[in-house]
């Protein structure tokens, strides 16, 4: 026999979580995910899956019927994304800007895709002239991007232009929209982008477990027509849809506390107004700006691509960035980031995201750092 472990009751720290993500969980969201179960082939869960997508195509702001939320991570609606729309032999245009553009490239290439690139150093958004250029050169089948990109604090600026030159080039387009989604101006519709994921834990303020895939008919003809299935069961969009889609036939276990967390989170959206609510992150992340700038400090991107929710702020010369980072959270129980990839050492990561996007938060941030530079 093996002995049973003593292990105490769950007893984290109170962190303040000002990182690139998990931002601060709102506390109705807390509380729906204490609601008791119901099954979710339940009428009542059907109604409240009903709900959640009604909620999701309010924030893509888009009419797809294909909007649902994916079981897992913001990587799991990812790989739903591009290992339906790549099938073997395809052409995958990526972007080289960021850590998340190359993980966009090793999921398309898991799915049989040729991957080519279309390059911008880290910190500078896509050139839609680059991108035309490439689509001239490669021809691809499907062309992604990343509208937030995390590791970089970079927004993508004019997405129409992207989505124009990819479509003249008969390219379907994916947009990475994790750290966009419900913090950041995002016009699926308007924007023309054929398909779009997301994950809940970031401006959405959610715990993450179920994340946000928006499809339109474009691209769900071509996940529907494939001539072999994709590569992943659990991901295969033709077959979720017979549990999202109309049928509400059993796939898997749907995540429920996790669809009652977004659904609640997007509530919560839909109370604020989406442009209310991008206009909140925006104020509350100039004022975080203003106070690292009054201090000394830079923010890594330029101001035209400057992304609201997560923000690159430049690791001053001389300055170790790792015991920045530890003595806030010594401190302070704030939790902020150190730079990834291209820019590991340079930058620290500070999230302004959802629930965390308040006065309190940004002062405590400015505090923090005023007091570990001292
Ligand atoms: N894309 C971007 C831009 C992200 O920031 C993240 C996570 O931080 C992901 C994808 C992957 O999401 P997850 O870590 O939830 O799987």
């Amino acid at each position: 026999m093996i002995d049973a472990p003593d292990v105490e009751e769950l007893n984290p720290p109170q962190r303040t979580l000002m990182g690139p993500g998990p931002s601060p969980v709102h506390p109705r969201v807390l509380k729906a995910m204490s609601t008791p179960l119901v099954g979710h082939l339940d009428p009542s869960f059907v109604e409240m899956m009903d709900e959640t997508q009604e909620l999701l195509r309010y924030v893509f702001q888009t009419d797809n019927e294909w909007t649902i939320p994916v079981s897992g991570t913001g990587s799991a609606a990812m790989e739903a994304a591009i290992g339906n729309l790549v099938e073997p032999g395809d052409t995958f245009l990526a972007p080289t800007n960021g850590y998340f553009g190359d993980r966009m490239a090793a999921m398309a290439r898991r799915a049989g895709g040729d991957v080519v690139r279309v390059g911008a150093p880290w910190g500078e958004p896509l050139d839609p002239d680059d991108v035309a250029d490439a689509c001239e050169e490669f021809h691809p089948d499907v062309f992604g991007f990343v509208h937030a990109e995390t590791s970089t604090g970079v927004k993508q600026p004019d997405v129409p232009a992207l989505t124009e030159a990819a479509h003249d080039h008969g390219a379907l387009v994916v947009a990475d929209t994790v750290t966009s989604i419900g913090g950041v101006e995002l016009k699926v519709d308007e924007w023309d982008i054929d398909a779009a994921y997301a994950g809940p834990q970031k401006c959405l303020s959610c715990p993450p477990g179920a994340s946000p895939l928006t499809l339109n008919d474009r691209a769900m003809d071509k996940v529907l027509g494939r001539e072999e299935p994709a590569r992943s069961w659990y991901l295969d969009l033709s077959l979720l849809e017979g549990y999202w889609g109309d049928e509400r036939a059993y796939h898997h276990t749907a995540p429920i506390t996790n669809v009652y967390a977004l659904r609640e989170a997007l509530r919560l959206v839909a109370e604020e107004g989406i442009e209310e609510r991008w206009a909140r992150h925006r104020e509350m992340a100039s004022a975080l700006k203003a106070g690292v700038e009054a201090m000394g400090l830079g923010l890594n991107p330029e101001d035209d691509y400057w992304l609201p929710s997560l923000n690159a702020v430049l690791v001053p010369d001389g300055v170790d960035d790792g015991d920045v980072i530890d003595y806030v959270l010594e401190q302070y129980d704030l939790e902020i980031a150190a730079g990834l990839g291209d820019l590991s050492g340079d930058v620290f990561r500070v999230g302004c995201m959802g629930h965390g996007a308040r006065p309190e938060n940004v002062t405590l941030v400015v505090a923090a750092l005023a007091d570990a530079f001292d």
